[in-house]
This record gives C-alpha cells, structure tokens and sequence, in this order.
C-alpha cells in the first residue's frame, strides 16, 4: 500500500466498487424501507430501462484534423457521441467544429498554460520558464485565458471542462475558480495508477463539490475512470497494461454497473492517441457498451441531464394506502426524466400523468421490485397519479 495523497487511504482490493454510490443507494433504500408510506424519488438517468452510462470526452492536446476524423468516424459508427475538450491553438478549425456540432457532438475548452504565454500583450520570459508547479500558482488566469479563447474562436459555451496535465489547485480552490467562470462540470479526478481504470473516488456519479466548512460549490465533479494514457501509455505514470486486459476489466466494470451499482464510466481518448496506439482500446470499449447497451453520450449533454435532475423538485406527496399521487417539478422544459418508487409488495393498478394514462416498468433494483415512470418532454410540472390493486 503506498503512503500519500489518496494512497493509503483507499483500498486498492476495493477500486472497482463505487464505494460512495453503494452507500448513498443503501442509505436512501433503508430511509425507503423504514418510512410507513411509499416515497418517489428521481432514477439516475433519462429512461426507465437505462442502467449505465459512458461518458464520453476527449481531450485534443493538439491533434491533428485527420486525427479528429478517425475518431468521430469510429465514435459515430457505434452512434457514439463525445466531449472533445479543445487547447489554445488547436489544429482544429471552427468550421469543422460547426460540422461535428451539428452530427451531436460538443465541445469546450482543455485549459492550458499556452493559451497565456501565447497572448501578444504578455510578457512571455517571466512564464515560459515555469514548470507545471509554478503554473498552477496563475491556475484562474489559465482558466480564463482559454476559455476566453475557444469561446471567441469557435463560439461554443463553455460548461464542462478538463484541464490539460490535469491541473488543479488547493482542495477547492479549483473548483472555485470553475463556478466562478460559469463553468458546470468538470472531469479532472482521473483513475491512475495504482488505481487505473477504477472507481478512484470511489463515485462514477456527477456530485458538487463542498468545502472544508460544509459550503456546497456550483460544480459537479465527474471523475473520470478509464483513459488510454493511464492505462496502455507509455507513459512512466501508466502501469503499461496490455488492451486486451483493459478491455476485460472495462467488460467487468460495465457488468457490474449493470448489475447493481448503476453507476456511470467517464472514459477519456484523445485523437492523437487513437489515430497511434489506442484504436483498438476505444473500439473495444465502445464496442462492449454497445454490446451491452450503454449509451454513449458527451459530458455536455449528460450536464444537462444532470443539472434537470439535481434542479428537480417532488412536491405535494400524498398517500392513503390505495393511492400515491405527486407532482414533478422542474425549472425549465426537460426531453426525459424518470421517477421511481419501490412498490413494497402491493400490485399496481394503474399510473396517470397529468390525467392520462401512462405506461411504466416493472423492474427489480437492489433485490427488490421498482416502478420506474420516465417522463417525456415535461414543460415545468407533471401531476402523477399512481393507483394500486
Ligand atoms: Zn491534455
């Protein structure tokens, strides 16, 4: 066991069990179970049948076009959709950019040293000969810099973001600087050895960050759990792993999740690397999420998702034994969102959303029996009228 940071403090037997989201389900399932009435709470995803979820981003390190295109054309092969996170002077040009855009993907910034010492007003001697430490100290200027520059260049907004040699800054502080650049959701916890390809801080689910004194952030933290410089690289910070033994601990990964954490998988890929050594290691893993399917959808998207969720509100919950009723509400029109509650044992009669019948799922969750409704294109609030036998 090593002695520093996270090491020592997380086993490393333990890396493939999303610790943090067995206990948040076990202790919202125990409050279910001892309440005397049915509770509805929000499912972690859109659907009714979704169980997982790849989360898919890469960062472009300077990549070149061509490399770009191998990538989405393999990505879109398998219906993949991907948050490229792009660096100040990227190779990639807005004009693409618009194109890929328009196919579902998104894009935002990868913040980067650069993107200072290559603005003319600057003095550059003073910067370039920092090291990575150092630059950290100018981390909220790296932030704004970069992001100033892609969203000017290709005119995308920036939400979601992943620094380049994934730099971060105090215990918070970072995260500080993110809120403070209205930025949503950030992927930079990334598994590394000794914990590759894992369950690093012990969560795949988006959760804000809080500080020292309880004070909640407005980010979400994404971790990020598979990436191919952390696991086949060459790199001195990568175990060296052979594909074929990523890919079975992916395929363990995903049956797991599917099995009962119901937990996502952030998985980054940058062009460079997939146009050289990890073709084969990207295919596979998005091979093995189709197998299995796992939707494949950008961070963006899966931010707003997110964001719907955390925004959303269950009000005016009644229960007389025969009949639980509630309202859904949300802050802005939402495309797919799903409410479940455990059914204790009873048969269902009936579900009505807003008066009108509707169709729901009968699944079992955790080992024991869930309804599960998904709602679709709610505006603001949906009436739920649930009637049992
Ligand atoms: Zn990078």
């Amino acid at each position: 066991m090593h002695q520093s940071c996270l090491w020592g403090t997380l086993d490393e037997e333990c890396v493939l069990i999303p610790q943090a989201d067995v206990l948040t389900a076990l202790l919202a399932n125990v409050i279910d179970y001892l309440v005397e009435h049915l509770v509805p709470r929000l499912w972690y995803y859109p659907s009714a049948t979704q169980r997982s979820m790849l989360v898919m981003t890469s960062d472009d390190d300077w990549s070149t076009v061509e490399q770009f295109e191998a990538m989405i054309a393999a990505l879109e092969e398998r219906d993949g959709k991907c948050t490229f996170y792009l660096v100040p002077g990227s190779h990639t040009l807005p004009d693409l950019v618009h194109l890929w855009a328009k196919r579902g993907h998104r894009f935002s910034c990868h913040p980067d040293f650069s993107a200072m010492v290559s603005s003319a007003e600057k003095n550059h001697s003073a910067y370039t000969s920092f090291g990575l430490d150092e630059q950290v100290l100018h981390f909220p200027d790296i932030i704004r810099t970069t992001s100033d520059e892609i969203r000017e260049r290709y005119g995308v907004p920036i939400h979601t973001v992943r620094q380049h040699a994934i730099r971060w800054q105090g215990y918070v502080d970072a995260a500080r600087v993110l809120a403070a650049e209205g930025i949503k959701m950030e992927t930079n916890y990334y598994s590394i050895q000794p914990f590759a390809a894992s369950y690093m801080t012990g969560s795949g689910r988006p959760m804000k960050f809080v500080d020292e004194n309880g004070e909640i952030i407005d980010v979400f933290q994404q971790a990020t759990q598979v990436t191919e410089d952390t696991t086949i690289g060459a790199h001195s910070f990568a175990p060296h792993w052979p594909t074929d033994f990523v890919l079975d601990r992916m395929a363990g990964i995903m049956d797991a999740s599917l099995g009962g954490y119901y937990t996502g998988i952030t998985v980054n890929i940058h062009p460079v690397s997939f146009a050289g050594y990890a073709r084969e290691l990207a295919e596979g893993i998005w091979d093995l999420a189709r197998e299995r399917g796992i939707p494949i959808d950008s961070a963006e998207d899966w931010l707003d998702f997110t964001r719907s969720r955390y925004d959303a509100e269950l009000t005016d919950i009644s229960w007389d034994q025969s009949k639980l009723s509630f309202s859904v509400q949300l802050p802005a029109k939402t495309p797919q969102i799903t409410v479940m509650w455990s059914s204790h044992g009873r048969t269902m009669e009936s579900v009505a959303v807003d008066g009108i019948k509707h169709d729901f799922v009968v699944a079992n969750l955790w080992g024991q029996e869930w309804i599960l409704l998904t709602l679709e294109d709610v505006s603001t609030e949906a009436r739920v009228e649930v009637r049992f036998v």
